[in-house]
């Protein structure tokens, strides 16, 4: 999506706006099962809190995708969008027996991550083939709050408890036909990725109804020019390998099963915003845009970089800016970028606005949500209106004092 475009579309649909490409998107999930295509059932799970939009979906169901979901209303959601309940993995940490049921009745596989609700669901259930989810403890990236894989973790069950698994099967009589994990995000080591399969290798071999082994996601992307990211393609080659000697080793034609949500939409996202004020003070340029925190909370919530760039004023000279939000809080979008000289009313990109972007943002203070537009084959598609007073005011009763 060029800078035309782009500018065109907040013409048309107004600031502030979330713009996807979806050619980007099929792109990516197209790397992806080529880099794993020596593997004969591969299953690509898009990870839908990434972003959740209903057309979103539709376009991962077209591409033949599974999805990911973490809550009965993400399996809800994909329902709708058409998915046959089988391709839909249901994989929420800390949730009730009786959200999993739900689940279940409504036909996805559930992927179990603690022994009290296993034993639990075995006991009431145990025709019902579940997957559950390991904890490798393997480290697999940098940043502590979104890195789920280390001993602390509160996902998944340890992988020291498998000997209680198996005394759970052997108590229950409930099948385990997967075996999952997901080590957070950041992948930058495809090394200490493939130590984590390992581990899953040598426990899913333990297990004799085992018929998918569920690898989970991390894939990083590049947020900045020189980021490190996932070789995907080396770990396509290098897992794939490992993978089909594993099925003969047992005997089976296992599927092998993936689910990335940063990977496949983070950088089809484009977040554009207008540039309310141009404020000095004794030690900053402060550029203030018409957003904040509401619409895109990850550099305020995980230190995250988004790029971003002045796309009115392309080849201007470069100066310093520190662009902030409007929302009454500290909501610092990035600290001293060098951007080409803004003027009030220029557009800002985000770069990297796919992926949790949008499906974090809230209405605090009072703010509107964005709108979402999808562009394919050269035609946008609003996929999302912008909200009103009355999306405030849902669900609020007036009462009389
Ligand atoms: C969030 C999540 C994912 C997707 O992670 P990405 O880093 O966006 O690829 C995959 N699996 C589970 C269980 C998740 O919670």
């Amino acid at each position: 999506m060029n800078r035309k475009l782009l500018l065109s579309l907040v013409k048309k649909y107004e600031s502030p706006l979330y713009v996807y490409d979806a050619d980007k998107i099929e792109a990516q999930y197209k790397r992806m099962t080529n880099a794993f295509s020596s593997v004969k059932n591969l299953k690509i799970n898009y990870a839908v809190k990434a972003l959740p939009n209903i057309n979103v979906l539709k376009l991962f169901n077209s591409l033949n995708a599974g999805l990911d979901t973490v809550s009965v209303q993400e399996v809800q959601l994909g329902l709708k969008a058409g998915f046959n309940p089988k391709d839909i993995i249901f994989t929420p940490n800390g949730v009730s027996l009786e959200e999993i049921e739900q689940a279940m009745e409504l036909g996805v596989q559930v992927n179990i991550d603690n022994l009290s609700i296993l034993e639990q669901f075995g006991q009431k259930y145990p025709k019902v083939p579940v997957c559950v989810r390991m904890n490798p403890h393997i480290m697999a990236g940098g940043h502590s709050k979104i890195s789920v894989g280390h001993i602390d973790s509160k996902f998944g069950i340890s992988i020291h408890q498998l000997p209680h698994i198996h005394r759970v099967v052997e108590n229950t009589g409930m099948l385990i036909t997967g075996i999952h994990m997901h080590t957070g995000s950041d992948i930058y080591d495809v090394d200490a990725f493939l130590r984590a399969t390992e581990i899953l290798f040598n426990a899913g071999a333990t297990l004799k109804n085992l018929e998918s082994i569920d690898f989970g996601s991390g894939f990083k992307v590049p947020y900045k020019e020189g980021d490190i990211q996932t070789d995907i393609e080396e770990l396509g080659e290098k897992l794939s390998k490992r993978f089909n000697k594993f099925c003969k080793d047992v005997g089976k034609d296992l599927t092998l099963m993936f689910e990335p949500g940063k990977f496949l939409v983070s950088e089809a996202g484009k977040f554009l915003v207008n540039v309310n004020v141009v404020k000095q003070t004794t030690s900053t340029v402060f550029a203030s845009v018409d957003s904040g925190m509401n619409h895109l909370i990850r550099p305020m919530f995980y230190d995250a970089y988004h790029h971003i760039e002045n796309i009115s004023n392309p080849s201007g000279k470069e100066r310093f800016y520190t662009v902030v939000g409007y929302i009454c809080e500290t909501d610092t979008f990035g600290a001293n970028r060098r951007i080409s000289e803004i003027t009030e009313g220029d557009v800002l990109c985000f770069n990297n606005a796919g992926a949790y972007c949008f499906s974090m943002s809230s209405n605090y203070n009072s703010r509107y949500r964005p709108a979402e537009v999808l562009v394919k084959n050269g035609k946008d598609y609003l996929i999302r209106q912008r909200e009103t007073i009355e999306d405030l005011l849902r669900g609020q009763e007036l009462i009389e004092f």
